[in-house]
Order: structure tokens, then C-alpha cells, then sequence
């Protein structure tokens, strides 16, 4: 096991595969200490890695030797992991990691002045939306006749 692991993870499906490969033909008993020395000093060789989630040996038999997890699964929690330490920190960073705060219409509409005004145009087109509705087209003729 990796010595900077502060918990038990179960070896992924590549590293049993390497595993059982290594233990063939062995009973029960032959089998142990060679799982042991296995996991305590793996075998000098490029292609037999640990594993970076898991931390168990395994053999990387992929064509460019570039491989870092021993299985799919490990791969998959790896990449949780790494997410879930890099939203900590960004949480650690930004405060809580509260959204930003809704504010106000005030904060934006200059209405106690004699000629009101927006101080952000998106923020009036936000709020302007919901009540200046166009006219209905026929009612728009209609005026227009009543006006003639
Ligand atoms: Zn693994």
C-alpha cells in the first residue's frame, strides 16, 4: 500500500489480475508470502507500476507504458478524487464557495433623482423583461385608427 494512504482500499482489477498471474500454480499456503513480498517490494521492471489510486503492483500493458491506474475503476476514483480535493481547495479559497448574492433593484435603479436612470444596462434588460410587454398587434391598429 502507497505509505501516504490513510485508508484501506480494496486492490483494483488490474493489480489482482497481476497478482494471480504471479501466484499461479501455488496453493493457499506458498501463495502468502509471495502476495506479501509482491506488495512490499514489487519487482524491478518498467512495465510494474503502483497503482496511484489503489497503490497495489500491477503490470501496465498498454502499447506506450503511460498508463497510471491498474483498472477502469481506479482511473474512474482517481479522477473523484482529484475533483473533489480541487473544489475543497477552491471552496478553502473563495470563503464558503457561497453563489454570489441576488441584489437588489435599488442597487441599480437611480429612481430618487429627477430624471431616473440604470446603472447596468443588463441589470435594467434583466428586470425590464417581465413588464414592458409590446402591444398586441391588433391593439396597436386599433389605436392607431382611434387616433386618425
Ligand atoms: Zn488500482
Amino acid at each position: 500500500m502507497n505509505p501516504t494512504q490513510l485508508y484501506w482500499i480494496e486492490p483494483g482489477a488490474g493489480a489482482i489480475a497481476y497478482a494471480r498471474e504471479r501466484i499461479a500454480g501455488l496453493s493457499r499456503d506458498e501463495a502468502a508470502p509471495v502476495i506479501r513480498e509482491l506488495i512490499a517490494n514489487p519487482p524491478d521492471d518498467k512495465r510494474v507500476k503502483r497503482c496511484e489510486y489503489c497503490g497495489y503492483p500491477w503490470r501496465d500493458d498498454s502499447l506506450r507504458n503511460t498508463k497510471r491506474t491498474c483498472s477502469d475503476e481506479c482511473k474512474t476514483a482517481l479522477k473523484t478524487l482529484q475533483r473533489r480535493r480541487q473544489r475543497a481547495d477552491k471552496a478553502l479559497l473563495e470563503g464558503e464557495g457561497a453563489p454570489p448574492k441576488k441584489r437588489a433593484k435599488r442597487h441599480y435603479y437611480i429612481w430618487w433623482l429627477e430624471y431616473p436612470f440604470w446603472l447596468n444596462e443588463y441589470e435594467m434588460l434583466k428586470r425590464s423583461w417581465k413588464y414592458e410587454v409590446p402591444y398586441d398587434p391588433s391593439k396597436l391598429e386599433a389605436s392607431q385608427r382611434r387616433r386618425i
